[in-house]
């Protein structure tokens, strides 16, 4: 049925990878046990979790003992948030959080809570018109008590890259903390910790060809850490629960190849990510703009927003042709309100309520690039017809 759909929604989730799928089955079949017990298929399934791990380290060039897997990526972005943050307080250590306007919910909505419900001071500093934050205002905002600054690597609807490597040289100059949601940039950067400032790193296994349901998080070994989700101390003590070893292993394997074919995808990515954004203003010519930055964006995301044009019906009618597309952020969809994130770049009602987003993988061809130029004309001029007749209607 859906053979002949092109999915470009990889922003979303991607396909887990045939390797991916082969590496996790014995974890199911024959390694079943409880990583945490003593006999021979607790130990089997730990080894397997453990080669996960070093997987991990490997290729963040970092130590086992600083990765953490957890049951998603927003779960990774909670941890980062409650865990330095109520750490700081148990040790007297300050009360200030720092984040940004734009951040995926796993991380505002957190932010919010811990001002709203748990007495801790925010300050959620704004973005320009291409989604990224002043290094200027961030230096002016971080105080005496100011624990932790969590800003992402890459933004989830527009793409845009935040200046990480700036912002975590600030954080260190000034002994604060640095946490990036690096969920969409899994192959952006080589993620050298050893020369990346960063302190605490998310990931999710099912933005890069692994499984959905486990993710991540890269905790510095200085950094404390105070778990969120108590119990039997699994994960040395920060995050309780059996954790989920065929999709550790799975992740591992997503993570390996991801990194060992970041140049040739980023290209091809690229490729297909450049013809989109000049074709799609090609073919739409008025009332269509890119959003995010021009070119420090993500390389498989290319997102724009049509001026009095639904993005959910653009994305009913794309559907309807067997286009799978977005309108920014999948946790939104069927979600009437504008984009908040489109309304942070400071566009009006009548651009933010338009935003399609395409983000491009793996299996992505030309042939689907042109196929999307050749229909989304019409739909956008059916839709804004419509759009005028509603308006007329309603005056
Ligand atoms: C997908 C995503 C998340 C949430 O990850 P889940 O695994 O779906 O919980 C958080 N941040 C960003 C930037 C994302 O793209």
């Amino acid at each position: 049925m859906t053979s002949n759909h092109i999915y470009l929604d990889h922003g979303a989730s991607t396909p887990v990878r045939a390797e991916v799928l082969d590496a996790m089955k014995p974890y199911w079949l024959e390694f079943y046990g409880n990583p945490s017990s003593v006999h021979t298929f607790g130990r089997e399934a730990n080894r397997g979790l453990e080669l996960a791990r070093d997987t991990f380290a490997e290729h963040l060039n970092t130590n086992p003992d600083e990765i953490v897997f957890t049951g998603c990526g927003s779960e990774s972005d909670n941890l980062a948030i409650r865990g330095v943050m109520q750490a700081a307080r148990s040790s007297n250590k300050g009360n200030h959080l720092i984040t940004c306007i734009t951040e995926h919910k796993a991380v505002l909505e957190t932010a919010r809570q811990m001002r709203d419900s748990f007495g801790f001071d925010l300050t959620i500093l704004p973005v320009d018109k291409f989604g990224r934050i002043s290094l200027e205002e961030l230096k002016k905002t971080i105080r005496n008590d100011t624990v932790l600054i969590s800003v992402m690597a890459a933004n989830n609807e527009v793409g845009t890259l935040q200046p990480i490597f700036e912002i975590g040289e600030i954080a260190r100059r000034e002994g604060v903390l640095f946490h990036t949601d690096a969920i969409q940039a899994a192959a952006t950067y080589e993620w050298n910790m050893q020369e990346m400032p960063v302190d605490l790193l998310s990931l999710a296994a099912h933005k890069f060809y692994g499984p959905k349901g486990i993710g991540v998080l890269y905790v510095r070994r200085n950094v404390d850490l105070e778990s969120t989700l108590t119990g039997g101390g699994q994960e040395d003590g920060r995050r309780s629960g059996t954790v989920n070893v065929p999709f550790a292993v799975g992740a591992a394997e997503a993570f390996r190849l991801a990194v060992n074919g970041r140049k040739i995808d980023l290209e091809h990515y690229r490729g297909l990510r450049n013809r989109l954004i000049k074709g799609v203003q090609e073919v739409v010519p008025e009332d269509c703009m890119l959003t995010g930055h021009p070119d420090d964006r993500l390389d498989h995301n290319a997102s724009f927003a049509f001026r009095n044009v639904s993005g959910n019906d653009l994305l009913m009618h794309l559907d309807m042709k067997g286009i799978s597309a977005s309108s920014g952020s999948a946790c939104l969809t069927g979600d009437p309100q504008p984009s908040q994130v489109l309304r942070s770049l400071g566009l009006d009602h009548e651009w933010s309520g338009g935003g399609l987003r395409l983000t491009v993988g793996h299996q992505n061809s030309d042939e689907d690039v042109e196929y999307v130029l050749e229909v989304l004309p019409e739909i956008v001029e059916n839709l804004r017809e419509l759009n005028q007749l509603q308006m007329r209607h309603a005056s």
